[in-house]
């Protein structure tokens, strides 16, 4: 029995995306979570940490020091002390403060991305990633969730969906899936921002890590991995698969 499907990979990720998108809710544009700042220095914070605690740092830091300018002027040893709630604390402390840096020198003295609006993609995430902590996905999410730019944030939930079903290479990097993923989907900012919403929802309440709950999940007609434990999805098992999240589920991550 073969154990992947032979549908080229960009199919799979289309359908992933049309599928995913009637599954979920589909989002809009117009409604970005957080501000630049918030969304720049909130996603450093959480690097292996949980929503709640990187929450916590950010709510912390901001108390203690007032304002950009108060956190960039603190002693980086308190700065650590107020961002313990993260895992590495120690090391964080230091990049928030180069970050502030930077973007001080960038704008002239204020604590602001405005400048992102009018720079290429290009630019604005060779100057993002260019920064101590800050990676593609990283750069990526502030760039397509607040400046409306075509990229795509690939977190450890798209990567691993990604590689389970086949859109991807078994092996290949989140830096690769993000390059290939980005080649095989349309450069527009609202399909990208749904394909990485409904894979992150996905991958954190079905294509779980440990266990994926495979039996509730509505790619199980082209997913690989699902060939591999399972065989071909049977039509009883299609048809026992829900077309939509149901919210006595649970609720969605942010
Ligand atoms: S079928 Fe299973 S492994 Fe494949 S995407 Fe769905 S939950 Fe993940």
């Amino acid at each position: 029995m073969p154990t992947t499907y032979a549908s080229p990979p960009a199919e799979k990720t289309w359908e992933n995306h049309l599928i995913l998108n009637t599954f979920f809710e589909p989002l809009t544009l117009d409604q970005p979570r957080r501000t630049p700042m918030r969304e720049l220095i909130s996603t450093i914070l959480s690097h292996r940490t949980t929503h709640a605690d990187e929450e916590l740092a950010y709510d912390r830091m901001l108390e203690a020091f007032g304002n950009w300018a108060g956190v960039l002027a603190a002693p980086t040893a308190d700065l650590a002390h107020t961002i313990r709630t993260t895992r590495w604390p120690d090391t964080q402390a230091p990049r928030i403060q180069e970050v502030l840096r930077r973007i001080q020198a960038q704008t002239g003295g204020d604590f602001h991305l405005d400048f992102l609006t009018e720079w290429p993609v290009e630019q604005g995430m060779t100057w993002l990633t260019d920064m101590p902590g800050i990676g593609l996905k990283t750069a990526s999410l502030v760039l397509l969730f607040n400046f409306h730019k075509p990229v795509l944030p690939v977190d450890t939930h798209v990567h691993r969906i990604a590689q389970r079903v086949g859109m991807i290479g078994p092996k290949a990097s989140a830096d690769k899936a993000h390059q290939v993923l980005l080649e095989q989907l349309p450069k527009d900012p609202l399909v990208l921002l749904n394909f990485h919403k409904h894979n992150y929802w996905h991958g954190q309440r079905i294509c779980l890590f440990a266990k994926p709950d495979c039996a509730k999940c509505p790619l199980k007609t082209f997913c690989n991995y699902y060939l591999e434990h399972y065989g071909p999805a049977t039509a009883e098992a299609i048809a026992a698969t829900p077309n939509k999240w149901d919210k006595a589920w649970g609720a969605l991550p942010h």
